[in-house]
């Protein structure tokens, strides 16, 4: 079943549930695949879907050049992540929670660092090089190489927690992605779900994340000046990777309407500790360097980084950073029993 779903009548807004006319935000003058967004909710999403074979064909051993060897950094990154993740937890989940399922979780370090904070953590992988990766280098061994429905279909396990993180945003239907969470999660569970925030203009006052989506806009989309993009807001929706963009108003709707409570949001900026460890603000030591060896440009870009760092802090505090996380607890039926 493919959201938003289309009818005589028009589309029906998944996160919202309204029968909507949607706005068209950024055309795609190559493929079709136009970036709209709901009036009511202001969900974002593609629409036409691009066909399923294409959304496919592009993840298979999309992580074939990281998975080469094991990287430390990522992991040390993941451990310290997971050490965030786990003092939120500690105040909303009961003494019992051992169980994790990490659904679409890449190359496996988040769930070796869960792993080595004490749960017994499953990990569903639809790409074979990454799913082969968490087994064989990082020694995964409950690591399930399906794609999240294929998983679900055949799924009749109970987990204490479940780890969506960046996932929905590439999922061709989001609502029904979180009711089979709400599914398999046990009463009280938790879900921690991250995806880019689309109400965020952060990306735009980075240097690197600047060009590269008004690079990628360029490509494909009208209109895409930077000041467009700065007024419309299509992040980070791009097909055929990222098929809707969410702010924390309609996940939450979204959640909500499938039985999970949000108990605890967060939108951070890129760089933040926790939740976007890999990517690094230059330190006195860089700078000295790029001067040193005569690297022009990249001191200039390390100049912007540091000039716009107070002002990103400031986005991150009124909601307008790059990521959003949500943890969101599915109702302990028993209580009400
Ligand atoms: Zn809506």
């Amino acid at each position: 079943m493919r959201e938003n779903r289309e009818s005589s009548k028009g589309v029906t807004c998944c996160a919202c549930g309204s029968s909507i006319k949607p706005v068209l935000i950024l055309e795609n003058f190559k493929d079709g695949w136009h970036i709209m967004r709901c009036p009511q909710c202001e969900l974002t999403f593609v629409h036409p879907q691009p066909p399923l074979e294409i959304i496919s064909s592009y993840y298979n051993g999309m992580y074939s050049d990281l998975a080469a060897e094991y990287n430390e950094q990522q992991m040390l990154w993941a451990k310290n992540s997971v050490k965030g993740y786990c003092s939120i937890l500690d105040k909303h989940k009961s003494e019992k929670t051992h169980t994790l399922l990490d659904l679409g979780g890449g190359l496996g370090y988040y769930s070796k660092a869960f792993e080595e904070a004490g749960f017994s953590v499953t990990l569903v992988e639809q790409d074979p090089v990454s799913a082969k990766f968490a087994k064989k280098v990082l020694g995964m061994s409950n690591t399930i190489e399906k794609s999240t429905e294929e998983f679900f279909a055949d799924n009749h396990n109970k987990y204490d927690v479940v780890f969506l993180r960046h996932v929905i945003e590439h999922s061709t239907a989001p609502d029904v992605l979180l009711s089979e969470v709400q599914k398999c999660l046990s009463d009280g569970g938790v879900l921690i779900i991250e995806t880019d925030n689309n109400a965020g203009i952060e990306l735009l006052f980075t240097y690197g994340t600047a060009a590269f989506y008004t690079n990628l806009y360029r490509s494909s989309f009208l209109p895409s000046s930077y000041f467009s993009l700065m007024v419309k807001r299509p992040f980070s929706v791009d097909p055929p990777r990222h098929l809707y963009g969410f702010r924390i108003p309609n996940l939450s709707k979204m959640l909500r309407k499938n039985g999970l409570e949000p108990v605890e949001t967060k939108c951070y900026r890129l760089g933040h500790p926790v939740y976007w460890p890999n990517f690094q603000s230059p330190t006195l030591r860089d700078m000295l360097s790029n001067i040193r060896h005569l690297q022009v440009k990249r001191f200039v870009a390390n100049t912007i980084h540091i000039i716009f760092l107070p002002f990103r802090f400031l986005l991150e505090r009124v909601g307008l950073a790059s990521g959003i996380c949500i943890y969101a607890m599915k109702k302990d039926t028993r209580d009400s029993r």
